[in-house]
């Protein structure tokens, strides 16, 4: 029998952009995204050239010193999270229907701790902590164990929003019912749903609070579980590790290897996990699409569509870019460099959010920005952001752009463009949120 939440999970598959199988000769990669007109490279303008500079608005975007650029969209973003709070919180009369940070109000808590993070009012902090205690409400009773969609999300975020508001109670409080929280057996591996998701929330505490919060050694049981499924589902020749989620064997980040091995790559494991590990980013390096796009699952190797976080290039090459890092392998640098090409072509999608939209694919350039410093990433990412900040409401006020399901949330909605817009403040600190650390 299916667990009780599987009505949310399935409609998820579906939401995450994977096209039914009889309806893909309808469905091209064309459909999909705006073809992306902007020059590969735009120099900035020094600050007396700007006024005088000729072309179209975005155009003018490009070229613009960055500090006036992230203070517009620091500014955007501000007026954005206004626009979401109203929406999630006081228009609902404060109350949760959804409490998950993907498209529920735990996102809207999430988007305003990195608001009082970036601005340092406590305003927003105040306001954040108000709404994770009624999501601590709304979720009590839930099953569901990871950051991005079940109770670990509320009790990791609520133990360090208590922690910058100096809250010992609230601490203590969040801490113990993130110590209460049980994983059953037959719990899936992938990030929305399933062990790593849980192991997320573990690191986000320990990055927050102090290494030994979350020590590895409790890690290390639901770290060894997952090795031993990947194993067990892996096939001679093929891929070291796979997994499978709801009868498919996804590859990208949202359910699939890509999310999986993002998360390992953060525990202590054995030398024989690490080759696995490895191995497997490698088979899926060897087995990518002549484009250099990514599969959605192990399955079918004949659609080259998606081109999102949660299947495709984007959530790979975020993958890769930490796997160079911690691997210190530029095979794997390489390779992300080649899904990013793949984004910067074909990522221009026509939904706004970050699991399937525009922003999050400005991730990828902003993650290869940071590791190597290269100032064609930044304008990549900053390319990405100035389109949307210059088209994405006329657009989505045309029904040209999808604006989610729930237009206001942070994995498909507005709350995505949000955080971006706010992340372009400290590029070199900007992370995608709730998966890069
Ligand atoms: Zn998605």
């Amino acid at each position: 029998m299916l667990p009780a939440l599987s009505r949310l999970r399935f409609p998820l598959i579906r939401i995450c952009g994977i096209v039914p199988r009889k309806k893909k000769h309808t469905i091209t990669m064309a459909d999909r995204f705006f073809p992306n007109e902007m020059p590969d490279f735009v120099a900035e303008k020094a600050a007396e050239e700007e006024e005088a500079a000729a072309g179209d608005s975005l155009g003018k975007l490009l070229s613009m010193p960055y500090p006036l650029l992230s203070e517009r969209l620091k500014r955007a973003a501000l007026d954005l999270k206004e626009t979401i709070v109203l929406e999630t919180w006081g228009m609902t009369g404060q109350r949760v229907r959804d409490f998950t940070l993907y498209c529920g109000t735990l996102g809207t808590a999430f988007l305003l701790f990195r608001s009082y993070q970036i601005t340092k009012n406590i305003n927003d902090l105040a306001l954040c902590s108000q709404i994770i205690k009624t999501c601590d409400f709304a979720s009590n009773s839930s099953r569901d164990v990871t950051f991005i969609c079940g109770r670990a999300g509320v009790c990791a975020l609520g133990a360090v929003v208590a922690k910058h508001a100096d809250d010992a109670d609230s601490l203590n409080y969040y801490l113990n019912q993130f110590q209460r929280i049980k994983l059953s057996r037959n719990l899936p591996d992938e990030l929305l749903y399933g062990r790593v998701g849980y192991l997320w929330a573990c690191l986000f505490l320990n990055k927050h609070l102090g290494e030994n919060i979350v020590p590895s050694s409790s890690m290390r049981e639901v770290v060894s579980e997952i090795i031993k499924n990947g194993r067990s589902l892996a096939r001679r020749g093929s891929s070291p590790l796979m997994f499978d989620w709801y009868g498919e064997k996804y590859w990208g980040a949202a359910h699939g290897l890509a999310g999986i091995m993002h998360v390992l790559m953060d525990m202590d494991l054995k030398a024989d996990e690490v080759e696995d590990v490895k191995g497997t980013l490698r088979y899926m390096i060897k087995n990518r699409f002549p484009s250099g796009n990514y599969p959605a699952t192990e399955e079918d190797r004949s659609r080259d569509i998606l081109v999102h976080w949660c299947h495709g290039a984007p959530g790979i090459a975020l993958t890769l870019v930490k796997a160079a890092k911690v691997f210190r392998d530029k095979e794997f640098l390489q390779a992300a460099a080649d899904a990013a090409e793949v984004v910067w072509k074909q990522g221009l999608l026509k939904r706004v959010g970050i699991c399937h939209g525009i922003s999050g694919n400005a991730y990828v350039f902003l993650s290869l920005y940071r590791v190597t410093g290269n100032p064609e990433y930044l304008y990549r990412a900053k390319a990405f952001a100035c389109f949307l900040l210059d088209r994405g409401h006329q657009l989505m006020a045309k029904g040209q752009m999808h604006r989610g399901d729930r237009p206001y949330s942070l994995f498909e909605g507005i709350g995505g463009m949000a955080y971006l817009f706010l992340d372009m403040e400290e590029p070199l600190g900007a992370h995608f949120p709730a998966y890069e650390l």
